[in-house]
């Protein structure tokens, strides 16, 4: 059984997906009693998300273009 130290340690580990199978068993049963740090993965995993759509965002080829054309349009 996991405690809460072992959550602390893994959780990094969790919500990138590189736990195995046994590792990703323990982890989720003691997230089904330990409310804490069920809602810290829970927001682990949000912020995950925030930061993978921020970095799409910040990367999108189509939202340079049109930066770079407001940019143009100012100078001119
Ligand atoms: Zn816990």
């Amino acid at each position: 059984m996991y405690d809460c130290a072992d959550i602390e340690r893994l959780a990094q580990r969790y919500v990138d997906g590189k736990l195995n199978d046994e590792e990703k068993m323990l982890f989720e049963k003691h997230l089904e009693y330990c409310l804490p740090c069920d809602k810290k993965i829970e927001f682990e995993l949000k912020l995950k998300e925030i930061i993978r759509i921020k970095a799409k965002e910040k990367f999108n080829p189509v939202d340079l273009e049109a930066k770079l054309m407001d940019f143009v349009r100012k100078l001119n």
